[in-house]
Parts: C-alpha cells; sequence; structure tokens
C-alpha cells in the first residue's frame, strides 16, 4: 500500500495495474522522448506517434537551449522544483554518457546577468544563502567577465555545471530502442477506450495504434483531445537566431543569460533569443523577431553583438506554459467524479470525509514544459513513469504538477457553484 502523504485525497494517485505493458506516447519533441525512455527503462514496449517525419520539430527545434535551474531568492516549492529537475538531467546525462549513447551537448557553465535591479535583488539574497560553489556562485563583475571570457558591465550567478543541449540529438537517443517503435507521418485525432485498451485514429479514423496506456505529449496541442480540453494552458511565440561566430565573440566561454541567452560558438556558430509573443498560434519565422534578438543582444552585451557575423538560420515555435507555471504531469481525472464528490470543497469539511480521487484509466499527460523543458523535462517524465508504475501516490510537488490542480482551485472558489 502507499502511504498517505498528505490530507489531500483529490490528488492521491491508487496503485495503477496493468495486465500488458505496452503504451502509446503521442508527440516526438522532448516530453515525448523523455516519456517513451522512462518507460522503456521499467520493461515497457513503446510505440511513439509524431505527425512530422522527424523528431524534435516544434518546440524542441531549437539547434541549443540552455539548461540550468530556475532560483528565486527566497527557497521556494517553484525552486525546489527546477533544482531537482536539473540535478536529475545531469544524472540522466552521465547515465547515458556511461552507455555511450549521448547527445551533443556541453555543460560549459552558464551565467545568469544581474541585468536589472530585480536581478541585483535575487543576486544579494542568493549570496546570501551561501549554496555549494559546485552547484551555485555568485560573481562579482571582473569575476563574470573572466569566468565568461568577454566585456560584460553586470555581475553574474554563475551554475558551473549548467550549460546547452542539442534537443534534436537529445530525443533521438531517448527513443534509441528496440522496444521503441516510431511511427512517423501520423497524426492522431481521436483517443477511444475499448475493451481496456485504448485505440488511437488519425483524421480518417483509420487506426493507428492500440495500447493499454496512452501518454498525451503534444505541446501546443495539449487541448485538441476532448479529454484534456479542461487544462488551461498559454501559448507563447519565441524565435531564436543563429548567427555566424567571429574571432572575437568565439572568446564566449559559456551560455549567457539575461533576459534571453546566448551561446558560446557552437558548430562556428551562435545562438540566441528568443522573443516571447503571448496568445500567438502561429509559429512563423520572421526578420522583425531576428531584429528584435539582434537589439537584446546588443542592449546587454553591445561588443559581443558588433562581433557577430551574419544571421545563418532562424527557428520559430511555440512553447505552451500553465497559469501557475508547472507543467502538467500526471493522469487525467475522471472529471464528473471531481464536479460531484469534491464540489463541496470550499466549506472546509474534514478531508478524510472525501473519497479518493479518480482518473481515466491508463490515459496521462506530459506538457505544459514552458520555457524550460530542456532541463525539467526528464525528472518530470520520470515522476510521470514512477505514478503509472504505482511507485507515486502523493508529495508537495506531485501536487504542483497535478493535472486536476486548477478544478479544485475553482472548486475551492466555490467557482462552478456561482454559475449555477
Ligand atoms: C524559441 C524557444 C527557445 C527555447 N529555449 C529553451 C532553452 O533554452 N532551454 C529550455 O530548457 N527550454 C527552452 N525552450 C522550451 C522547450 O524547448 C520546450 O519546453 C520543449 O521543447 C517542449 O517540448 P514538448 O515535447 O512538450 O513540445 P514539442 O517539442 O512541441 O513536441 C510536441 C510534439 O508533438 C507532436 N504532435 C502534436 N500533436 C500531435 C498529434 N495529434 N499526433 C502526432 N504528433 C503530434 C508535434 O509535432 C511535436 O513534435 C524553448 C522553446 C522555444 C520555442
Amino acid at each position: 500500500m502507499i502511504q498517505r502523504v498528505l490530507k489531500t485525497p483529490w490528488f492521491d494517485y491508487p496503485q495503477f495495474s496493468w495486465n500488458k505493458k505496452d503504451a502509446i506516447v503521442i508527440g516526438g519533441g522532448i516530453a515525448g522522448c523523455q516519456s517513451a525512455w522512462h518507460l522503456l527503462q521499467t520493461g515497457w514496449k513503446v510505440t511513439l506517434i509524431e505527425r512530422h517525419h522527424q523528431l524534435a520539430t516544434e518546440a524542441s527545434g531549437n539547434k541549443a537551449g540552455a539548461v540550468f535551474p530556475k532560483m528565486t531568492a527566497k527557497p521556494s516549492l517553484g525552486e525546489d522544483f527546477y533544482t531537482q529537475s536539473f540535478r536529475y538531467l545531469l544524472k540522466q546525462l552521465d547515465q547515458l554518457k556511461a552507455l555511450g549513447q549521448f547527445p551533443h551537448y556541453d555543460l560549459c557553465g552558464v551565467l545568469q546577468l544581474a541585468h536589472n535591479q530585480r536581478e541585483e535583488k535575487r543576486w544579494a539574497s542568493l549570496q546570501q544563502r551561501l549554496f555549494d560553489h559546485h552547484f551555485l556562485e555568485c560573481l562579482t563583475n571582473d569575476e563574470t567577465q573572466q569566468k565568461s571570457g568577454i566585456e560584460t558591465p553586470y555581475k553574474s550567478i554563475f551554475f558551473p555545471q549548467g550549460g546547452w543541449i542539442d534537443p534534436a540529438s537529445f530525443c533521438r537517443v531517448l527513443v534509441d530502442s528496440a522496444h521503441c517503435n516510431i511511427l512517423f507521418n501520423q497524426s492522431i485525432l481521436q483517443l477511444k477506450q475499448q475493451q481496456q485498451q485504448w485505440c488511437v485514429r488519425d483524421a480518417k479514423r483509420k487506426v493507428i495504434a492500440k495500447a493499454a496506456l496512452v501518454i498525451i505529449a503534444n505541446g501546443k496541442d495539449l487541448q485538441q483531445f476532448k479529454h484534456t480540453q479542461y487544462l488551461p494552458m498559454m501559448p507563447v511565440l519565441g524565435q531564436t537566431t543563429e548567427a555566424i561566430a567571429s574571432r572575437l565573440s568565439k572568446k564566449l566561454k559559456c551560455i549567457i543569460g539575461h533576459k534571453g541567452y546566448l551561446t558560446p560558438a557552437i558548430n562556428e556558430c551562435h545562438i540566441f533569443g528568443a522573443t516571447f509573443e503571448r496568445n500567438k498560434y502561429c509559429a512563423l519565422i520572421d526578420k522583425k523577431s531576428d531584429k528584435i534578438n539582434q537589439e537584446q543582444l546588443y542592449q546587454y552585451l553591445p561588443e559581443f553583438s558588433n562581433a557577430l557575423g551574419k544571421i545563418q538560420s532562424s527557428h520559430a515555435a511555440i512553447r505552451v506554459t500553465t497559469p501557475d507555471r508547472f507543467p502538467y504531469v500526471g493522469a487525467v481525472i475522471n472529471q464528473q467524479q471531481y464536479q460531484q464528490n469534491y464540489a463541496d470543497l470550499h466549506q472546509g469539511k474534514y478531508w478524510k470525509t472525501y473519497p479518493v480521487a479518480q482518473y481515466q484509466h491508463g490515459l496521462f499527460v506530459l506538457a505544459g514544459l514552458g520555457s524550460r523543458g530542456l532541463t525539467t523535462s526528464g525528472y518530470c517524465a520520470s515522476k510521470l513513469v514512477e505514478i503509472i508504475n504505482g511507485k507515486q501516490s502523493n508529495g508537495k510537488i506531485i501536487q504542483s504538477l497535478h493535472l486536476g490542480r486548477f478544478v479544485i482551485k475553482q472548486l475551492k472558489m466555490n467557482h462552478f457553484k456561482k454559475k449555477k
């Protein structure tokens, strides 16, 4: 039996049991590939379905993304989530390296510039917290310059173990297994449960695959299925720019974070950006966005910006974030049961009077990874697969990722009652 840790039966998971360990994962971005890898590690067979002809073409299609934890001035649940995710990623990369199957990446360090008053305050608070210098260092202006190898007028927070990763190569490594069948050019439009199996169909209603379990990891299209339409999400369009490195720009030794981020030279080019446009649903590359990225770089690192060569390419995609910025990781809830059983939560009754949560058996989600999916997707997938395998029932982080959290929040506020 799983021990109940917190007094929140609406967030508890049962010990799911499976007659057959076969799964379908919808989406070949980092969320889908991490989900597949974690299932494969625990003996599942996986069919991964991607609508494009290759992996990592949408949000995970950037040539290199920064990996480092997001720190808050004071300890917080958010910081806990990011630091645990970051440590998990480092462990996973070591594990892959030991197997000789690793992605294109470099843990060259990440410098987060204290480029405005808010960042300076954060710098001062983090300095007080005396972190292990292998994890985080607060650097002066001179130290920042030395560490980065380029001119910069700011103090910074340095993550020596941070760096960059090529998401497409990461995705390919994660699903490189004889037990993972990848179906490209297949767009799933319908999910139906039939005799304890999930059946997924395309636009012509043709059955593409069947399995006991489905993980929906379809990025910006999360709400396309009726089962997941209740999950609030915010699309944010972003573009990164790739420009040719120069003799001077090659002096940059690590990732620099300001309002956006900038990589050291990778294959003779630097990648920088990204733009941030809310509520845009169409991801088309546009020259205006490259200009915004160039101007932003000039604002914080003028010398470096002047030294950069021509723009080589750009990548635009939509990342999806949630109202509280935590991703969605877990089982799809049984909405009817939630509305019936927890309707009077606002009355503050004793928690033991409520039944435990019920779910759509065999249907799970990993989505809403926002701007940090490369750092957090592995940890999220590990938690998801623990839930699937009956090894995880509850806990503060699990709750903060739970797919029923906004429904519960609304019920606590008596939202649905007022509507009637
Ligand atoms: C410009 C930009 C810069 C970024 N920089 C960083 C960074 O520096 N560091 C960092 O950690 N994160 C960064 N991110 C965020 C990170 O890239 C995302 O969090 C992550 O890629 C999301 O992965 P995903 O798998 O959820 O989504 P996606 O990569 O979009 O994958 C979803 C996949 O599902 C497929 N799909 C959707 N619907 C269906 C269907 N019905 N049938 C079949 N297939 C389907 C899509 O084709 C797609 O391949 C950045 C994002 C952007 C856009």
